[in-house]
């Protein structure tokens, strides 16, 4: 078995724990294998071990792999594609043109963009509006005051689908304190789901605290370190 394969298997197995630990159902948390910094070869390795869907964060790396992994198929599905990085809104074009999600809305005319930029004879984009959970000035994200009105707003663009939140809260090594900014999360997708919208995903959770996102209701987690291992950013300007 591959290295990647491997790993894929732990993070699997991590994720089956705390599913069934939080009295979840089987299958309820799908894993999003983060391959930003990683070539087309290690998509390839995941690929072959059954693995589907892949997060991005910067958008040539990601149309590059799109393109050289374009023949990669899982039980004859095309790969499925994640924007996750910070979007400026001269890049939305190609995120629209070549992405299937993008987990990091985080303001509306990011979002109207993206609908505008949607080609025709493509489903509509899956968005997640991403929540500034942790308060600081620094992050991405809307604040959670100002998350059902933009919630809202999103949900009327025609070429989109919003799907739910994405959340990435300030990194916490104490795993008995993970959890509380990830509830709040929840509690804000109840929220918006109590006012009608038909919501399905919470997008949270990475290598360091994935169980924490998990025992709080996350369905869909973003794991790339304890797959591909270790990034290295120093070839990148
Ligand atoms: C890089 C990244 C991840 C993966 O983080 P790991 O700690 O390597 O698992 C998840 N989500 C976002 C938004 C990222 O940028």
């Amino acid at each position: 078995m591959s290295t990647i394969a491997a790993h894929l298997d732990d993070v699997l197995s991590r994720i089956s724990r705390a599913t069934a630990d939080a009295g979840r159902p089987a299958g309820s948390v799908r894993l999003l294998a983060v391959s930003k910094t990683f070539g087309a070869d290690a998509v390839r390795e995941a690929v072959a071990a059954g693995q589907r869907a892949f997060g991005e964060n910067y958008v040539q790396e990601a149309l590059d792999k799109i393109a050289a992994t374009d023949d990669a198929r899982v039980e004859g599905e095309p790969l499925e594609w994640h924007f996750i990085g910070p979007l400026q809104s001269n890049k939305t074009r190609p995120v629209a043109e070549h992405f299937d999600w993008v987990h990091s809305v985080d303001r509306l005319k990011i979002a109207e963009r993206l609908s505008a930029q949607r080609p025709a004879d493509l489903p509509p984009l899956q968005v997640c509006l991403q929540v500034n959970i942790s308060g600081e000035a620094s992050k991405s994200g809307v604040t959670p005051d100002e998350v059902p009105a933009v919630a809202r707003a999103i949900a009327a663009l025609p070429n989109l689908t919003l799907r739910g939140l994405m959340a990435i809260p300030e990194p916490e090594d104490d795993p008995s304190r993970q959890r509380e900014p990830f509830k709040a999360v929840h509690e804000l997708f109840d929220t918006l789901r109590a006012e009608g919208l038909a919501l399905d995903t919470l997008s949270m959770g990475m290598s360091g605290d994935l169980e924490a996102a998990v025992a709080e209701g996350a369905t869909m987690v973003r794991i790339g370190t304890a797959i591909f291992g270790a990034r290295d950013y120093g070839s990148r300007a």
